[in-house]
């Protein structure tokens, strides 16, 4: 009916204004239609009594008027009866007009006609006395007059009484009308409401339901199935809504069909995958700020991630260890980043190892444009390392004692102390000896890897001098290298600060370098012993002059039981555990250890950081 939604509002508002108009004459007529029954009761019949009353008064001065006149002044009495008969005349002539009641008009024309004749019998009064003289003028009004006065006070209160009782009788009727109306005005407001509310109720669903349908419409829409069309059941506003949201749908669907729709497919598809992965992850631009983290990251650090999200690192997950390892990380080389730093994290009650794995997201320029940073759980591996350890230092403990006996068992007698031996006898007690050192090494270097991996190794660090280290740690190998005609050389800055270093154990870590490189550097070769200060740390180096290693090994020379040649001899239980204990050593100190190599040699370099004081010391004359 109506084509535009304001045209519909307008309508129902029209509606109301409409039954307001009907309301609002029905009680004006109404309240009129009280007025004039009230204005009829008060005046008319007031009116009536007002002029009997007076009529009553104007009869009675001219029945006093006659009586002066036959008592005191003639002159007088007629003057004062002609006086009030005029009065009268003008309270009847009023009354006359003014008949309301049933009865009246009889008792009108009667009181006129009773008027008339008292004036009559005035006149003839006058004449009687004139003629007859006073005494019987007296009889006369006695006899005769004073009767028709009576009648006209009997009519004149007939009169009086008729209206009076018109009058309550009115205001009875007026009070039933009055009530009438009242109900009539309850009933008519009732309907009133109730209809406004049903017709308004009608109107409004009607109105409304092109919007209920797009808003369900639309709910499906957000629940992802974008192939909706709303029903269009209107040609007005909401209907031209219904129709711009339905080609919104159409080309949100082309949209997602289009290619920019697969990628962003493909991106829900990552987040997706992302959010799967059960190890907790977090994606960080280059200002450290979180812009991705999964499911497994919001249950480990209790963070949310739409609140998380746009925020700094340390501002949701306040933890300065990790937020180093990661930024230690993200500056690392790609080969750095892939190893992976371990750490121990507490999730409630439980100790949770992770390996810190950091790798670069670049874009198709291959700019880096932020980290993923996957905390990988290997507390599993962790446990079982850990059991692993216990065993082989149990093993390698049980070990020592009997072996201890046996090689102090076979030194004695190829010694020859028990007593002399032929030649095949020595030569086995001498293979004998061999493999029970190499057995004894075997076991010594298990113990302390052991020892070293499980804690268990006790470090007294303090400050000490690079120098001390490196003198103490070369003594034992002159020898050998004068044999090999080797050149044995070490060189300390002449100011090098002192280190936070177990002095036996750092001993221990370049002995073994210093070993490796007189074991595998050729006669007349050259090895050098070497510090030089970088940053916070000492730089040791141990630099040969030997065969090199292959660049493919230099990570693994550092696992356990690792040579690169496994046919080459053992010997001293040379078994591939000497660089393990020595990255132990090493790391055990917060310091690196690594390897550089070319066909002119090897170089084996670590790290120990350099004391506190001695440290600020450096900073302050720098
Ligand atoms: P080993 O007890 O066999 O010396 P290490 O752990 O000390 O075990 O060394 C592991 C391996 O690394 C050695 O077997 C050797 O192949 C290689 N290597 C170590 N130092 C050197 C070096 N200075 N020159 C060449 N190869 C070396």
């Amino acid at each position: 009916m109506f084509k535009t939604l304001k045209g519909k509002i307008t309508f129902i508002y029209s509606l109301l204004v409409a039954a307001m108009f009907i309301i609002g004459g029905i009680s004006i007529w109404n309240l009129h239609s009280l007025n004039q029954s009230m204005e009829g009761l008060m005046v008319n019949n007031y009116k009536s009594i007002d002029m009997a009353n007076r009529m009553s008064e104007a009869i009675e001065r001219q029945d006093s008027a006659m009586l002066m006149y036959l008592s005191i002044d003639k002159t007088a009495g007629i003057e004062l009866f002609h006086e009030n008969g005029n009065l009268f005349l003008k309270w009847f002539r009023i009354e006359e007009t003014n008949i309301t009641e049933a009865g009246e008009k009889e008792l009108v024309d009667k009181l006129g006609f009773q008027h008339q004749t008292y004036s009559k019998l005035f006149s003839e009064l006058q004449e009687n006395k004139n003629i007859k003289g006073v005494n019987s003028a007296i009889a006369f009004y006695n006899e005769t007059i004073h009767n028709n006065f009576k009648i006209i006070k009997t009519i004149l209160a007939d009169i009086d009484s008729l209206n009076e009782k018109a009058m309550f009788m009115g205001r009875a009727k007026l009070m039933e009308k009055t009530a009438r109306t009242v109900n009539a005005l309850i009933l008519i407001f009732s309907i009133t409401i109730i209809g406004g509310f049903l017709l308004s109720g009608y109107f409004t669903d009607m109105f409304l339901r092109p919007v209920y349908l797009l808003t369900e419409t639309i709910k499906k829409l957000r629940a992802g199935d974008l192939n909706q069309q709303a029903e269009v059941v209107s040609d007005d506003e909401i209907g031209v809504l219904a129709s711009e949201f339905n080609n919104m749908t159409r080309r949100l669907l082309a949209f997602e069909k289009s290619a920019i729709g697969d990628l962003m497919n493909e991106r829900n598809r990552s987040v997706a995958i992302v959010h799967s992965i059960s190890d907790p992850l977090i994606v960080l631009d280059n200002n450290f700020k979180i812009v991705l983290i999964n499911k497994a990251c919001e249950n480990f650090f209790d963070i949310d991630e739409e609140k998380s999200s746009g925020r700094h690192f340390l501002e949701t997950i306040r933890n300065g260890e990790l937020f180093d390892i990661i930024s230690n990380a993200a500056k690392n080389s790609d080969k750095d980043k892939s190893k992976g730093t371990i750490i121990q994290l507490k999730s409630g009650e439980k100790n949770i190892f992770f390996s810190i794995i950091v790798t670069d997201v670049k874009d198709s320029e291959s700019n880096t444009i932020g980290i993923v940073v996957l905390f990988y759980n290997i507390t599993d591996f962790k446990n079982l390392e850990k059991i692993k350890t216990d065993f082989i230092y149990v093993i390698s403990h049980e070990f020592k004692t009997p072996l201890t006996s046996i090689t102090m068992g076979t030194s004695l007698l190829s010694d020859e102390s028990v007593g002399p031996l032929n030649a095949k006898q020595r030569e086995i007690f001498a293979a004998l000896k061999e493999d029970g050192e190499k057995l004894t090494g075997l076991v010594n270097s298990l113990l302390e890897l052991s020892r070293l991996e499980s804690g268990k190794s006790v470090f007294n660090i303090s400050a000490c001098g690079v120098s001390d280290i490196i003198q103490n740690s070369l003594k034992p190998f002159y020898e050998q290298a004068r044999a090999k005609k080797i050149r044995l050389a070490y060189h300390v800055p002449e100011i090098m600060p002192k280190v936070d270093a177990d002095p036996d154990k750092i001993v221990c870590v370049i002995n073994n370098l210093v070993s490796n490189a007189l074991k595998y550097t050729p006669d007349e070769g050259e090895i050098l012993v070497k510090s030089v200060i970088e940053n916070s740390y000492a730089v040791l180096s141990v630099k040969d002059t030997g065969k090199g290693i292959d660049e493919k090994y230099h990570e693994k020379i550092f696992e356990r039981f690792f040579r690169v040649n496994e046919e080459e001899g053992e010997s001293g239980g040379n078994v591939g555990l000497g660089l393990s204990i020595a990255r132990e050593i090493i790391e055990a100190h917060h310091g690196k250890i690594w390897c550089e190599s070319s066909k002119h040699g090897s170089v084996f370099y670590f790290t120990i950081p350099i004391h506190r004081i001695e440290l600020n010391s450096i900073e302050k004359n720098s």
